[in-house]
């Protein structure tokens, strides 16, 4: 399903940024706020933005926020909000309904009453962070499952100018290079003679275990 237009309820910090990213990626975007203040402030941001309370079922459906494709719940603190904006999104019928959690019961609740994904934006970065921190070349990751991981790492000194037939991640790790990204462009299912650079960006697919692995070998 593609999506199109986005309603977010809550304009906070969270909120806020998704709306200004979605609209950079040149989409449409509703904001709703109680908040007055931030309302305005978002007011030249985004396509429309309205001044109303996400727990009144007739303002959402005044809105017309069953006309959006997603709508997503960026109401944190307010635990009993979160929870009643969802219902109400996924009763009014909005296709898909992603909503913010604090904790992890608060995911579990909206999970319960219908929500199509919990983000937990605090809980999810610091993980990342801590990743990153441990290993400073990893930049970026996806978890596939719990075991495996595609990684994005920074080409180290010891790498650069060498083949991927040299460095050999596969035979010696069981990790896979599948694509090395290079200013000039990406490389995607790179072959054995192509070279690294330490202004390259390797992704690899394996194993957690097999990546750490690997980079350890390359003093990360
Ligand atoms: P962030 O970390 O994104 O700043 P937060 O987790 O601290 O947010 P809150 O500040 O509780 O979450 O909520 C985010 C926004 O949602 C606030 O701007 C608040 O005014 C708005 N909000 C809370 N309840 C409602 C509601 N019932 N209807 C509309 N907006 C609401």
């Amino acid at each position: 399903m593609k999506l199109n237009q986005f309603v977010i309820i809550g304009l906070g910090r969270f909120g806020s940024s998704l709306g200004r990213e979605l609209i950079e990626l040149g989409y449409e975007v509703l904001g709703v706020d109680r908040d007055e203040e931030l309302v305005q402030e978002m007011s030249n941001v985004l396509t429309h933005v309205v001044v109303a309370d996400a727990t009144e079922e007739e303002t959402l459906r005044s809105i017309g926020a069953r006309n959006f494709d997603c709508g997503v719940v960026a109401i944190g603190d307010d635990i009993q909000a979160s929870i009643l904006a969802t219902i109400l999104l996924k009763d009014l019928g909005v296709k898909k309904v992603v909503a913010k959690a604090v904790s992890d019961l608060h995911g579990r609740v909206l999970e319960r009453v219908g929500v199509d994904r919990v983000i937990y934006p605090e809980r999810d970065m610091g993980i990342r962070v801590a990743h990153q921190l441990v290993s400073p070349n990893l930049l970026d990751y996806i978890e596939l499952s719990k075991k495996y991981t595609i990684a994005e790492l920074a080409v180290p000194q010891c790498l650069s100018g060498k083949s991927l037939n040299e460095v050999n991640p596969r035979g010696r790790y069981g990790c896979s290079i599948v694509a090395i990204n290079k200013p000039k462009g990406i490389i995607i299912a790179p072959v054995a003679k192509d070279v690294l650079s330490t202004d390259d960006v390797m992704v690899v697919i394996g194993t957690n275990s097999q990546i750490e692995l690997f980079q350890e070998s390359i003093g990360q």
